[in-house]
């Protein structure tokens, strides 16, 4: 199974391009540029899987063409990975129709925006004239769905959920397990420590590849607001794992959805995550599984 990493950046990136924006590592990440850069977390199983959707970019810029993708998987309704309006133009350029997967929240808030238009002078929604013909799928986690050769199984990622003392999940956040020729890929984005029933069921997978979670690397961060890991936080995660037989030694550990402004720029931060035991992921990176 073969990954590339289109995207890499927390939901931060826009902040790169507004130069009148000096905080923190930004004036660093735009004076190192290369790899220092992130665009918004995106990936592709080839030859047809794509995970998430800001836009149509990132596949221009690797050289991949836009009429391999037949499979849309979406992680969850935040901005920087889902984008309806986005999705419905890439489909309408395609010569096949777009399969797009995710949850309950995913699918609605893709026919919704498949269905309206919003008239901004009047204020009122409008029946959208031309809806874009595209496969729609609602997922749930812990079932496995089969495409071809590969086996998906979704799971509840700990994100988007106000743990004040509301406690509203406000999406259904899924990470995937994809699983084809024996080998198996984890994409964990986006989320903080595992959800217990989550972890649970993991055991009995033994992943390959993982991409996690690293938004804030080594900023200190309060579980409690936020939904993702650091630095430490990660490594947590990755010892219970690596004790529970979910990552084996050779487990390729992967840190993505980095944060631009929050966090330190890749050529800071790379040996940093060596020491702690994983890799840190760029954008355009490969990796075979
Ligand atoms: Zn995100
Ligand atoms: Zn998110």
């Amino acid at each position: 199974m073969k990954i590339q990493l289109l995207g890499t950046a927390g939901g931060d990136f826009p902040r790169v391009d507004d130069l009148a924006d000096d905080f923190e590592s930004l004036p660093r990440v735009r004076a190192l540029g290369g790899r220092n850069l992130r665009r918004p977390a995106q990936a592709v199983i080839f030859p047809d899987f794509l995970i998430d959707f800001y836009d149509g970019d990132q596949l221009a810029r690797f050289g991949i063409a836009p009429e391999t993708i037949k499979h849309l998987f979406i992680t969850h309704i935040h901005w920087d990975h889902f984008r309806p309006l986005q999705i419905l133009k890439f489909a309408a350029t395609l010569p096949h129709q777009l399969q797009v997967h995710g949850s309950h929240y995913v699918i609605e808030a893709l026919k919704f925006a498949n269905t309206y238009d919003f008239d901004r002078s009047a204020g009122r929604f409008l029946i959208r004239e031309k809806p874009t013909n595209v496969g729609c799928h609602t997922l749930e986690p812990m079932l496995t769905y089969r495409i071809g050769e590969t086996a998906i199984t979704p799971v509840h990622g700990n994100h988007s959920i106000d743990k004040s003392e509301h406690m509203i999940m406000q999406d259904m956040c899924l990470n995937y397990v994809f699983e084809r020729n024996r080998k198996t890929v984890f994409y964990g984005l986006d989320s903080s420590y595992t959800l217990p029933h989550t972890f649970e069921f993991l055991r009995q997978f033994r992943i390959d590849v993982a991409v996690l979670d690293a938004t804030f690397g080594r900023r200190p961060i309060d579980p409690v607001t936020s939904g993702h890991h650091n630095f430490p936080m990660l490594k947590e995660t990755i010892s219970e794992f690596q004790a529970a037989g979910i990552f084996h030694e050779q487990t390729t550990l992967l840190a993505s959805h980095m944060a631009l402004a929050h966090a330190e720029p890749h050529d800071d931060l790379k040996d940093v995550a060596v020491e702690m035991g994983f890799t840190l992921a760029y954008d355009g990176m490969e990796i075979e599984a």
